[in-house]
């Protein structure tokens, strides 16, 4: 017991020790991150997000007329693809589907897409008992990446995505894309399982060729497919979200900080690369 006693006051000891330890500091200047609300509920639109649908009506999209009844959004088949009238780059996404009752089978059932920048494809489908090509199943980033697992919901159940998405930056000559300096990347979570991890995007999510980046702006539109199937929305909002992790290092110093004396000591540089001394010239004989 004493011996736990001892114990327990050297780790408390320790531990005070620990507050007064110098503390490394990247010497880098942040930014105060911007306070943001999140939703009530999980899923609801934080206060900084763009909501492009909140069951209302179709008035931050254009394309296809598709239906709003009830608070929810229905593809009316055939009308065509909707898009968002505002654009975007990096971003996430949220938005809530449900596929309908199953009539037909594979790429015929509960088919949708969300495409990222009007381009890149991460499906829907109704992948409930349906076998397809695993590329093109629910979670897939199409015809590119099979999803991890299969998450999908029953037809007439509420299913939520949620995506992660880094636009790509290539360098371009007129109309040809000649250097892909970053490719997109996407991550995928579908009810709430994660189904792609920050995949890099090979291209356009074509069904009949390989993928291939094609020249568009930095900025392009929320796209969603009618792709024959009265497939179900609610719930679908975005929030811009920086172009890359990139930390500008350049003019920092990363420091010590010790609390005791509010005092910061830098590191020693680094010793400068001492000439190298020129061996003397054997002296001529003579
Ligand atoms: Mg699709």
């Amino acid at each position: 017991m004493k011996r736990i006693v001892m114990l327990l006051f050297a780790f408390g000891f320790l531990g005070l020790g620990g507050a007064f330890a110098e503390d490394y500091r990247n010497g880098i200047q942040w930014e105060e991150p911007a306070l943001v609300k999140p939703g009530k509920t999980a899923g609801a639109a934080p206060s900084d997000a763009i909501v492009l649908f909140d069951g209302k009506n179709l008035d931050a999209w254009e394309g296809g007329a598709w239906d709003v009844k009830d608070g929810v959004l229905t593809v009316n088949p055939k009308t065509g693809d909707i898009r968002s009238k505002e654009k975007f780059g990096s971003c996430q996404v949220h938005l809530e589907f449900m596929t309908p009752p199953a009539e037909s089978k594979g790429q015929g059932r509960g088919n949708s897409g969300l495409f990222l920048m009007a381009h890149y494809e991460v499906q829907i489908l109704d992948s409930y008992n349906n076998p397809t090509y695993y590329d093109g199943m629910c979670g897939s980033i199409y015809k590119q990446s099979p999803p991890y697992v299969n998450a999908c919901k029953k037809p007439g159940e509420w299913q939520t995505y949620d995506v992660i998405f880094t636009r790509p930056v290539v360098r371009k000559e007129g109309d040809k894309v000649v250097e892909i300096i970053r490719p997109a990347y996407i991550t995928a979570i579908l009810n709430g399982i994660v189904v792609q991890n920050h995949f890099a995007i090979q291209g356009e999510t074509y069904w009949h060729k390989a993928p291939e980046y094609l020249v568009h702006e930095d900025k392009e539109s929320i796209r969603l497919q009618d792709h024959n199937n009265r497939m179900k929305f609610r719930n679908i909002w975005v929030r811009n979200i920086p172009d890359s992790n990139d930390i500008q290092r350049e003019k920092v110093l990363p420091f010590i900080f010790d609390p005791k004396t509010m005092k910061e000591s830098f590191e020693k540089e680094e010793p400068a690369v001492q000439k190298q001394s020129t061996p003397e010239a054997p002296a001529k004989q003579k």
